[in-house]
């Protein structure tokens, strides 16, 4: 028997329709499996895997699957040896696919927001990220890029060359800061001063200083003296 598409969803589904909640990939289909009865939207492979008997890919192995259709069907596929390599493979890649799956189901948010957010998570990014007139500037960026198959967002060749380059060099070109510093003691009880700089672009860390060795001036030296217009000796307060 062929295996196409159209085969496959007619031979073990009692009703398949094509899944039109957007984000769905275009095989995702919302399918009733014609032995057991039960629901599912899925891809054409996951099917498989529910009426191969097996399982596996993180759909569950069909009960009530007659075991002349479910061998039929893994010989069809090569599944009975592909089998257990598969379930090793069970990683990432399924679990993105089945949360993607999951997400379309529930109605959550958009499938594009969903995105950025897992980003956030698996990058370890801080949520803070998400306040920021750079992180806000970004958004806005990319909305205005619009829908684009070819375009790839940041390169990171150019994100950890040149580009690092040229954002020191915007950087430097700020007059006008104001340095903050936070005094603080660590392990050895060394008396320890961060050393912030705020200016127009926002507030970056410069460096931390062991006060019985430098003075803060060190720091109002490197930023140059002629750009400093304030030095706040207590951040906090
Ligand atoms: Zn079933």
């Amino acid at each position: 028997m062929p295996c196409g598409i159209s085969s496959v969803w007619k031979n073990h589904t009692s009703s398949h329709a094509l899944a039109s909640e957007v984000g769905s990939g275009s095989g995702t289909r919302r399918w009733v499996c014609k032995y057991c009865g039960k629901t599912y939207c899925t891809t054409r492979t996951r099917l498989i895997c529910h009426v191969s008997g097996l399982g596996g890919m993180g759909i569950g192995a069909c009960t009530a699957v007659p075991s002349e259709i479910a061998e039929a069907v893994q010989k069809e596929n090569n599944l009975a040896k592909e089998a257990s390599s598969a379930r090793r493979r069970e990683s990432a890649a399924t679990s993105i696919d089945l949360l993607e799956e999951a997400e379309v189901a529930m109605g959550g948010v958009g499938p594009s927001c969903s995105k950025i957010e897992r980003c956030i998570l698996d990058c370890n990014l801080s949520f803070n990220v998400l306040t920021t007139d750079a992180w806000k500037k970004m958004i806005k960026a990319i909305a205005q890029v619009g829908p684009c198959d070819n375009w790839h967002g940041a390169d990171y060749n150019r994100l950890h060359g040149p580009m690092l380059v040229e954002e020191k060099e915007r950087i430097e070109q700020v007059y006008g800061c104001s340095i903050l510093s936070d005094g603080w003691s660590d392990m050895r009880r060394r008396h320890i001063i961060n050393i912030m700089v705020s200016s127009c672009l926002g507030i970056y860390f410069l460096r931390a200083i062991d006060c019985s060795k430098y003075h803060i001036k060190v720091a109002i030296q490197e930023v140059g003296v002629e750009n400093v217009v304030q030095v706040v000796t207590d951040n906090a307060s």
